[in-house]
């Protein structure tokens, strides 16, 4: 049998979500129309997108020397010059940020943005002190939860639960709980958050923000679905950037998972050194996904499609998925819905559920309806004890109506059930 380093035993043997994942890929593969997919981060296929995708790389090959350069070429391992120059302008344009192409950096998608800058920054250092990385407010993107090479990164703290109308909740940042000690190395966020469709608020953010830059530590904003692409959100909110916070976006959840680009926003300092670890660890980025939007970026095209194609379908297909659980769920039961703001899920909470959000997943899993129970998204917590990490579910609202709407008839069934049984 193998034996592992410790990098080797924190990566190599999979984790809780890479079974689920496994899960997902099966139920795939076996295919057919009665499974109801409702647990992956996976982008719709929007027809105009896919479409425009198809138009984009037609030109690539049309134009001499285009697609030869892409797909020919190492590229600097902090992105193709013109993608990067397009979208410094474009957050200047649009947002008054004070960057240029030296804050931005691309890597071979979000995640891995994510586990170079995480294991940069936290971890074990030189003089044997061990740093973390705060999660102000839980359930966050499960993601993270295994990216650590040496041990447990994460110090999560839990949310303020707000009850804000009927059958709906938000979860805050709860800041009297929020303590900020020598051992944080950083703060991150996911806003939209995954799982839960939470946007923090402006309010929220500013606070977080001055927290970071006091403790002169970077504030980590992960906006894979926010603005100004895929622009999945759908209240409102500002985007914000300044030298203390690290920004990440990704060209993934406008539709371009395929391409695995991932972009990153912060001082130039920070930029060279995520440069030299995408050199060290893939040499170079992947291109095409650069090549396909830059002429998009630089025209400014890619708003007007967030904003006038991807949003829309997004927040429809949010409220569609509202509909059917109002249309499904017993209104006599506990049932609460985080309100949703953004992102590509609904996280819904079942208050005194006498069955864990695990069984629940068994239960809804052998009858073909695959969702993700919510305790994975609880990472880095102390109190393990807490029940509301086993009362909700992730349900992913992406696939098509008719796999969402029978998907939530049997998740309404099952947990009328499961409330009977008590
Ligand atoms: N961050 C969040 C919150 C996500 O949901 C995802 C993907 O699901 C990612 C980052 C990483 O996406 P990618 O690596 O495709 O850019």
């Amino acid at each position: 049998k193998q034996h592992w380093s410790e990098f080797g035993e924190q990566l190599c043997s999979g984790s809780g979500i890479s079974e689920l994942m496994e899960d997902l890929g099966h139920a795939i593969a076996k295919g057919g129309d009665q499974i109801c997919m409702l647990g992956g981060g996976q982008p719709a296929h929007i027809p105009e997108m896919d479409a425009l995708w198809r138009e984009r790389i037609t030109a690539l090959a049309a134009e001499p020397g285009k697609l030869e350069h892409a797909l020919g070429n190492y590229e600097p391992p902090s992105g193709n010059p013109g993608f990067r120059s397009a979208l410094a302008d474009l957050f200047k344009r649009q947002f008054g940020w004070d960057v240029g192409s030296e804050n931005i950096g691309v890597t071979a998608g979000g995640q891995s943005a994510f586990f170079m800058l995480f294991n940069a920054l936290a971890g074990k250092f030189r003089d044997g002190s061990r740093k973390k990385v705060l999660l102000p407010l839980v359930p966050e993107y499960i993601g993270y939860a295994n990216q650590s090479v040496d041990g447990e990164m994460f110090r999560a703290v839990k949310p303020r639960i707000e009850i804000t109308g009927d059958h709906e909740f938000k979860y805050r940042v709860d800041f009297d709980a929020l303590e900020v000690t020598d051992d944080i190395a950083a703060i991150c966020v996911s806003r939209p958050t995954n799982p839960t469709g939470n946007v923090l608020t402006d309010a929220e953010i500013q606070r977080l923000t001055e927290i970071a830059a006091a403790h002169h530590i970077p504030l980590i904003i992960d906006n894979a679905y926010g603005a100004p692409f895929p622009n999945a959100i759908f209240t409102a909110s500002t985007p914000v950037w300044n030298e203390h916070i690290i920004l990440t976006l990704s060209l993934s959840k406008i539709g371009l998972p395929g391409t695995r680009t991932g972009i990153v926003v912060a001082n130039p300092e920070l930029i060279r050194s995520l440069s030299s670890m995408m050199s060290i660890i893939g040499l170079a980025n992947t291109n095409i996904g650069q090549a396909i939007t830059t002429p998009l970026i630089q025209s400014g095209e890619i708003l007007r499609l967030s904003n006038e194609i991807v949003q829309p379908f997004y927040r429809q297909k949010s409220e569609q998925a509202q509909g059917f659980v109002r249309e499904f769920f017993d209104p006599r039961l506990p049932y609460r819905i985080h309100r949703s703001e953004g992102a590509f899920f609904l996280w819904m909470w079942f208050e005194g559920l006498p069955i864990t959000s695990r069984e629940l997943y068994e239960r809804l899993k052998s009858r073909d309806v695959l969702v993700v129970p919510g305790n994975y998204f609880f990472f880095g917590l102390e109190d393990d004890q807490w029940r509301h990490r086993d009362e909700c579910i992730r349900v992913t609202f992406t696939m098509p109506e008719h796999a969402v709407r029978n998907g939530f008839r049997i998740i309404a069934e099952e947990v009328a059930k499961a409330y009977a049984s008590s």
